[in-house]
């Protein structure tokens, strides 16, 4: 398996530090909002990447850090007046439940920032320690000119590096290569802890040093997040972790390119700007946003569109009617052989393009390619050939995870849907197409019933 690694901006084939075993860190969401689509495309993505090397057999450590205190946490309790948990537990809920939703495989450990404030304290300690860091004014900052790699990630000009020069904003441009706040004196209204250096609070991205090294310890394999995570938080990690321990920090970055919307940024004043509920309120199926999400290549920017959505829904139903034909079909007989290489030489395609730094549009092509095959001798394949095509689909989705593990047919929603739509054309005295839906629906094992009650259904 090969992907692209932001650190040498080159595609490397992957190589395990201890053999069969993946740490993986993945940076969570900053708790001040509800989550938008554009995260979940980053956690979609990571997702994606852990699924398939689980499929590939390895035992896989998932660290999700939820960053429950920063500038923007901060920013957002104040101007609602409330104490900070009320405002984070909230969104903590929501971005859950998007997961869920998502059918994102949780993680094993999600930790709060606000839960390890004295792994950080002791992290910078032994920073200020080893002489990389230093107070000013009640905070303290990391030294970059101490750490002769740093800018080697987002690929900064080392002469860019304004030496001297400190930063206190958790987040700003790479114009601003400075000195940056490790620990942020207390100001009034802020929320505080005690430390050596003086009360106060962390800053951003000494979180995820101090939380990836407690659970993944001081060097390990994967460490993901969009874009916008480069610099200068992950930049920043690698130069914390790797003066504090002395060792290398992480050795594969992924890093996911973001997702707009109709060409723009995505952005409430632009009054274009989706959550994942704004989304199913407005009929959409998750998983049908879950395949938009991932059916872009990562390194991709992806142009969210409901064109688009309705277009992954498509595809989806194409699989699903697939699925749930093959659990309705089967004459007694034996297993095609050449059927079964077929499907065989499918799944190592699939696998094939997964491996090539997550080609998804070329692994989804294998799969359409095999369901094109076959649906046209559906009603003549053996319980053997369907059960066969059935372990496939399982294998294929077990990376893709676009279907419900329950999923036996349509849902309930789109049936119901479906109807909906044959009483508009009813209405509107287009019988054909009423008659064309009822036929759809039948082959799917819905019988429709009018009542006097209106239209009820039945599966047969
Ligand atoms: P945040 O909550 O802002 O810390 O972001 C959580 C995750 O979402 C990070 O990995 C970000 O890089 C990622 N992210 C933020 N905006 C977008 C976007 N528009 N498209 C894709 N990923 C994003
Ligand atoms: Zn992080």
């Amino acid at each position: 398996m090969r992907f692209y690694n932001t650190l040498t901006r080159r595609l490397e084939e992957f190589r395990e530090i201890e053999k069969g075993k993946v740490g993986l860190y993945t940076c969570g969401p900053t708790v001040y909002d509800f989550p938008h689509i554009g995260n979940n495309r980053a956690y979609v993505f990571e997702d994606l990447v852990k699924r398939f090397l689980i499929h590939s057999g390895y035992a896989v450590r998932h660290v999700m850090n939820i960053t429950d205190i920063d500038d923007k946490t901060i920013r957002k309790a104040s101007e609602l007046g409330v104490p900070l948990s009320a405002v984070t537990q909230k969104f903590i809920d929501a971005f859950h439940a998007d997961l869920r939703a998502l059918n994102v495989l949780p993680a094993d450990v999600y930790p709060r920032a606000t839960e390890h404030i004295p792994e950080m304290v002791g992290l910078i300690s032994q920073l200020l320690e080893k002489g990389f860091a230093y107070e000013k004014d009640g905070s303290v900052y990391f030294s970059i000119g101490r750490f002769p790699n740093y800018g080697r990630l987002a690929n900064v000009e080392p002469e860019s590096l304004k030496l001297g020069a400190a930063v206190s904003a958790d987040e700003y441009e790479k114009e601003a290569v400075q000195d940056f706040a490790l620990w942020k004196g207390k100001k009034p209204g802020e929320p505080s802890w005690p430390a050596p250096f003086g009360e106060g609070r962390p800053g951003w991205h000494i979180e995820c040093s101090a939380m990836s090294m407690k659970y993944l310890g001081p060097h390990f394999d994967i460490h993901m997040g969009g874009v916008d995570n480069i610099f200068p938080h992950h930049e920043n990690e690698i130069a914390q972790s790797e003066c504090a321990n002395g060792v290398a920090f992480v050795n594969f970055w992924l890093h996911c390119q973001h997702l707009i919307i109709d060409g723009q940024k995505m952005s409430k004043s632009l009054g274009n700007f989706y959550t994942l509920s704004d989304l199913l309120g407005k009929g959409h199926a998750p998983m049908a946003v879950r395949y938009l999400l991932i059916a872009t290549h990562y390194r991709k920017l992806l142009n969210f569109t409901l064109e688009g959505l309705e277009m992954a829904a498509q595809a989806l139903s194409r699989v699903k009617n697939f699925v749930f034909s093959l659990k309705n079909v089967g004459t007694e007989g034996e297993a095609d052989a050449e059927l079964a290489a077929a499907v065989q030489a499918s799944l190592a395609a699939f696998q094939k393009n997964m491996a090539d730094d997550f080609n998804v549009s070329g692994a989804l092509g294998e799969m359409f390619d095999l369901i094109g095959k076959v649906n046209p001798r559906l009603n003549a394949l053996s319980r053997a050939d369907a059960a066969n095509l059935l372990g496939y689909v399982e294998r294929v989705n077990s990376v893709l995870g676009i279907l419900e593990p329950d999923d036996q047919g349509p849902l309930d929603a789109e049936i119901e849907a479906r109807i909906a739509l044959r009483e508009k054309a009813r209405r509107e005295k287009d019988y054909a197409r009423a008659d064309e839906i009822r036929a759809e629906l039948k082959a799917q094992g819905i019988v429709l019933l009018d009542t006097p009650a209106g239209v009820k259904w039945k599966k047969e």
